[in-house]
């Protein structure tokens, strides 16, 4: 393949983008076109259509845009669902590690862990579980019940594995 066939061959795959390209890219291209009818037919046919259709570039830009921010928006409440989470079982935990002695009645935290779960863990899951059901997918759906029903469920054995 001689340099003039390679420059068709990318004249071709660069036409239909031409707007986007780099002005000496431009200036390759149109030279080419000078001379290969066949590039030219391929050129007045895409700047055809872009008379044709010039809001669709436009159009495309304002379409993207809310997705975008609605996909911020997304991953926000995400971080924010699994984030109250956190703060509400470090702040159970924390307050069993400080009101008794895990020495002598370690049983008894644990207890207190359990009920304060069940209090306070319990109603705020349900409240998240329904953002959860109204912004995202049922995989989010079913983690964040199993993840939370593990939680209530199973708190005490999850403490008495790690401590
Ligand atoms: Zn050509």
């Amino acid at each position: 393949m001689d340099a003039a066939q390679k420059i068709h061959l990318l004249s071709r795959e660069l036409i239909p983008v031409i707007n986007d390209l780099d002005e000496n890219a431009v200036k390759v291209v149109l030279e080419h076109i000078h001379h290969c009818t066949e590039c030219q037919h391929l050129y007045l046919n895409v700047m055809e259509m872009e008379e044709n259709y010039p809001q669709a570039p436009i159009a495309n830009e304002v379409d993207i845009k809310p997705l975008k921010k609605l996909v911020q928006f997304n991953r926000g409440l995400k971080l924010l669902l699994i984030a109250i989470r956190a703060v509400i079982l470090l702040y159970i935990i924390y307050s069993g590690i400080q009101f008794y002695d895990w020495g002598t009645s370690a049983q008894a935290a644990i207890s207190y862990i359990q009920s304060v779960t069940f209090l306070f863990y319990f109603p705020a899951s349900l409240f998240l579980t329904i953002f959860t059901l109204v912004f995202f997918n049922k995989k989010w759906i079913w983690l964040s019940i199993i993840f939370d029903l593990t939680i209530i469920l199973f708190i005490d054995r999850i403490i008495t594995f790690f401590i």
